[in-house]
């Protein structure tokens, strides 16, 4: 059966329509299922937590593949289905919660014993997408990889160079912790129901060790964050409106560090912001 077929096949059999507040958008192309599934390269080994599991399309997938599957979802509606449809799968756990309330960690740390390594794989919902990769990677959870389909202009912004094009300071964040790649973009016709832009599945490889070295990670990314708040502004403007220092400190730190007062924190890179962080962590 097609994915498009299976789709079909649930939503009529338990009355399903897509709940757009939770981000409903069920995923009907076999390729992009396969893609997601093959990047990941999961094997029986590997703990993979899925989050947004819906109707169980990538689930069913992934547990065929991987050792254990825990699946998070919100919707009571989508856990009856899942409870049902997994029923006979021991290597099975559905999780009825909130993803961004769950203790990740703790539940990662239950399942330490047989799993050699962790990988996050979703097609996410796409309005809680930035707070659920700022969950994965802020709490410094041991996981190898993160495959997710997401809106292709958050796809942008997650994948792009600090310094360069479509950045924001969430691109910071997951150039701090990963190697970023795009892997597949797929079409909003791909979705039942269709939603307005199109979609990209992209991979981030969590880093064993950052690119750089900073002494306070907390301020340096508070910096990033202050930068980005105000995108039209000066470096100098933006730092001294958010009270990261006073601008005659400011002033004196971009001379010493060789840069313009004109600058602005997009225009910077992960090397740059350390500089910054560490110089102002001194005063
Ligand atoms: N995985 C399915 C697929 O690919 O067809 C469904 C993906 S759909 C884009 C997102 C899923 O996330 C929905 O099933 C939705 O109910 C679930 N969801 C929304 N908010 C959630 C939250 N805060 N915690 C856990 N799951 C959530």
């Amino acid at each position: 059966m097609s994915v498009l077929e299976e789709t079909k096949f649930l939503m009529k059999k338990y009355h399903i329509t897509a709940n757009k507040n939770l981000g409903q958008n069920f995923l009907i192309d076999d390729e992009a299922v396969d893609t997601i599934v093959s990047s990941a390269q999961i094997n029986t080994n590997d703990l993979v937590i899925e989050i947004g599991p819906g109707l169980g399309t990538l689930t069913a997938r992934l547990l065929e593949k991987a050792g254990k599957v825990i699946a998070i979802e919100l919707d009571d509606k989508m856990i009856t289905i899942l409870e049902e449809r997994f029923q006979f799968y021991d290597n099975f756990e559905l999780i009825h919660q909130d993803v961004l309330k769950i203790d990740l960690k703790q539940k990662i740390e239950e399942n330490k014993a047989n799993t050699s390594s962790v990988k996050i794989v979703a097609n996410l919902p796409y309005y809680i997408t930035t707070p659920i990769i700022m969950k994965l990677l802020e709490e410094h959870l041991p996981i190898e990889s993160i495959t997710v389909m997401v809106q292709k202009e958050v796809a942008d912004r997650l994948t792009a160079i600090p310094g360069k094009k479509n950045t924001g300071a969430i691109t910071y964040c997951v150039s701090y912790y990963c190697e970023a790649q795009e892997v597949l973009l797929v079409p909003n016709t791909s979705f039942i129901p269709s939603p307005e832009v199109n979609s990209e599945v992209i991979q981030l490889k969590v880093r064993k060790e950052p690119p750089v070295v900073v002494k306070n990670e907390a301020f340096f990314f508070k910096i990033i964050h202050a930068s980005f708040m105000q995108r039209r502004k000066t470096l100098l403007n933006g730092l001294a409106n958010n009270g990261i220092a006073s601008k005659e400190i400011l002033k004196k730190m971009l001379q010493d560090l060789q840069l313009d007062e004109n600058t602005r924190g997009e225009t910077l890179n992960l090397n740059e912001f350390a500089k910054i962080s560490d110089y102002l962590t001194n005063q």
